[in-house]
């Protein structure tokens, strides 16, 4: 996993996220129309004493995937078992995690589109009519057992829900969609991590962090917590300028992009004239997986305009321009 400290997926330093991580709906910020749909569908399944329905979480690493989860699972007060998709090996250790639920417990698969086919197959009939079909012994002994599950929701997160089996993803009837978060709401989640944190942070270099962190939680969390750091090493007062000196230093550019962000953007201006590139180019260039591209680091930029994704590559909109401090050729896109 990368050591960028902008990089939305969860490094190890992480473990002290969980620290500022939100416990109730009204505690977390943002994601409004999922937050209230979901607060309907759990009262309507508490009310029903029902197990909630199968929910889809999709979007970019660190929007707060497992943080619902856990929510949901505190708000129906019911019992959270987490695991997720490479982990999961054989049909036999996800029947271990099935059968030891109990009734309405949520289960969260993360990455749950790098299930292995055999065991997406497994989780149709556990998920659609809470049975199991485990096969026992092998050749012509083998038979099928058919195994009554306690009813649970399963809660699936992945970062694009494109990558899922049409089978699969039709089986929640739940699916909803992170966004980016708007600086507003990341200062009232940065305001908030400062006060858990017990770190004075003056409002100025609160809105420094917010407007830096790439539409993520998780990094503004990471970008505070190293924020503190020179202040307390500096003994200087955490506001705008300190904030700004402190960012500066960790490579974190005004808009919030890194050194990965700014060597993607140059590589489509300078190597191909601002596109259109194929991402597969751009992958092998960067020595960076194509995954990783689409899904960690494309996803901010196309939504700021950075770059277009069009049917023939990539290619460099007006904001990439400006922002290497270039003029876009004559005829570019927008
Ligand atoms: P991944 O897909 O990489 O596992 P994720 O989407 O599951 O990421 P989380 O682990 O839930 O992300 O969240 C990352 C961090 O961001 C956590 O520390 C959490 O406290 C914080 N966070 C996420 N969403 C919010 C929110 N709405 N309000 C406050 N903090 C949040």
């Amino acid at each position: 996993m990368s050591e960028r400290l902008s990089d939305p997926q969860r490094s190890e330093e992480d473990a002290a996220e969980a620290t500022l991580r939100p416990q109730t709906l009204d505690d977390f910020t943002g994601q409004k129309a999922s937050r209230e749909n979901l607060a309907i569908f759990i009262q309507a399944a508490r009310t029903r004493g029902e197990a909630l329905d199968h929910v889809l979480l999709h979007g970019p690493p660190g929007l707060g995937k497992t943080t619902l989860a856990q929510i949901v699972a505190r708000e129906m007060g019911v019992g959270f078992r987490a695991t997720s998709g490479p982990v999961l090996q054989r049909a036999g250790d996800l029947a271990a995690i099935l059968t030891n639920l109990q009734p309405r417990d949520v289960l969260f698969v993360d990455e749950i589109h790098r299930l292995q086919p055999a065991l997406e197959e497994t989780l149709y009939p556990a998920m659609e009519d809470f049975q199991l079909d485990l096969i026992i012994g092998e050749g012509p002994a083998a038979r099928t057992v058919r195994i009554d599950l306690p009813p649970f929701t399963l809660v699936g997160a992945t970062t694009r829900a494109g990558l899922l089996a049409t089978p699969l993803r039709d089986r929640f009837g739940i699916p909803l969609r992170l966004q980016f978060y708007t600086p507003e709401e990341l200062l009232l989640i940065v305001r908030r991590g400062a006060q858990k944190l017990g770190f004075a942070l003056a409002e100025e270099g609160a809105e420094e962090i917010a407007n830096r962190s790439r539409g993520t939680p998780r990094i503004a969390g990471r970008l505070l917590r190293r924020v503190r750091d020179f202040a307390l090493v500096s003994g200087q007062v955490a506001d705008r300028t300190m904030a700004d000196a402190a960012l500066n230093r960790l490579e974190v550019d005004s808009r919030g992009l890194d050194a990965m962000d700014r060597r993607y953007l140059r590589r489509i201006a300078e190597h191909h004239g601002g596109g259109p590139v194929g991402v597969e180019t751009l992958a092998a260039a960067l020595a960076e997986g194509r995954d990783t591209l689409e899904d960690v680091v494309e996803p901010y930029l196309i939504q700021e305009g950075y770059v277009l994704r069009t049917p023939r590559g990539r290619v460099l909109g007006d904001p990439g321009w400006r922002h290497l401090g270039l003029a876009p050729p004559a005829g570019s896109q927008p």
